[in-house]
């Protein structure tokens, strides 16, 4: 009997080990996977907390976040890909005293484009990085869009310095449209120091890709700085250019406050 207790109390003994060993091991792997990247990718009310209103001061009402889609942030590399002919399309142009190309605005859009991918990753959204004329901006849903370009590299007066920026005129949510144009011109200003131009052209008011988004995108386009007098900041800071622009886009995913005494680096505003 002694033998038989002694024996039982050793299985039982071994049972309740491998129990306790099942159980740790199930905890120490729910433990692993829980890591921050997960918390960002499995709880959907973090990121369906995008655009809510918790900002400590007054911001644009914003709508349902129900009807924005996921986490996918689309960036147009201005002028990348070809253009309605078919050619190649540089965008705009520097050029030396005989003629030749020096420098292409679409090599400055595509570098500053992609450091702001890296950025954006690392934040945990998704991103595409989209032609100028890509076939999938038609109906294209996602919860911003920026498309980047730099612009002229001709002599204008000293007056053609500083960004400039449009919203898409004819959105469903023109408020969250508004809100993404408020956070970018004062996170693009904080960033680069550089200063909104307020010389808002029928040309970017009438940009093709706003017309073919998803209606409920919010969506804009950046003129980043001109390739003649900003050309230093944008050829040797594209990382600076595009974490402004990063944090623009942080600014209004996660609804963070702008101080409107410094919205846009204008003075006028
Ligand atoms: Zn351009």
């Amino acid at each position: 009997m002694i033998n038989d207790n002694t024996q039982s109390t050793a299985q039982f003994l071994a049972r309740s080990f491998k129990m306790v060993l099942f159980f740790a091991v199930i905890f120490a792997s729910l433990f692993t996977m829980w890591t921050p990247a997960n918390i960002l990718s499995d709880q959907p009310a973090f990121w369906e907390n995008l655009t809510g209103a918790n900002a400590d001061v007054p911001v644009i009402p914003t709508v349902n976040p129900v009807n924005q889609p996921s986490r996918t942030i689309g960036i147009i590399v201005g002028h990348w890909g070809y253009d309605k002919y078919g050619v190649d399309d540089p965008g705009a142009v520097c050029t030396d005293a005989n003629g030749k190309v020096t420098l292409k605005e679409v090599d400055v859009n595509m570098r500053i484009a992609t450091f702001l991918q890296q950025e954006l990753i690392q934040d945990g959204f998704e991103v595409d990085l989209l032609e100028e004329l890509d076939p999938r901006l038609k109906g294209y849903h996602a919860l911003a869009v920026v498309s980047v370009h730099s612009d002229s590299c001709g002599w204008y007066g000293d007056w053609a310095t500083g960004y400039q920026l449009q919203a898409a005129p004819n959105t469903t949510h023109p408020e969250l449209t508004e809100r993404l144009a408020s956070c970018m011109r004062n996170r693009y200003y904080e960033g680069t120091g550089l200063l909104f131009l307020n010389t808002t052209s029928e040309h970017m008011q009438q940009y093709h890709a706003f017309e073919k988004f998803d209606p409920r995108t919010p969506s804009i386009i950046i003129e980043t700085g001109f390739l003649l007098l900003d050309q230093k900041i944008l050829v040797e800071e594209p990382d600076r250019i595009a974490a402004a622009i990063a944090a623009g886009i942080r600014c209004y995913a996660f609804n963070e406050t702008i101080r409107t005494d410094i919205e846009s680096g204008n003075e006028d505003n």
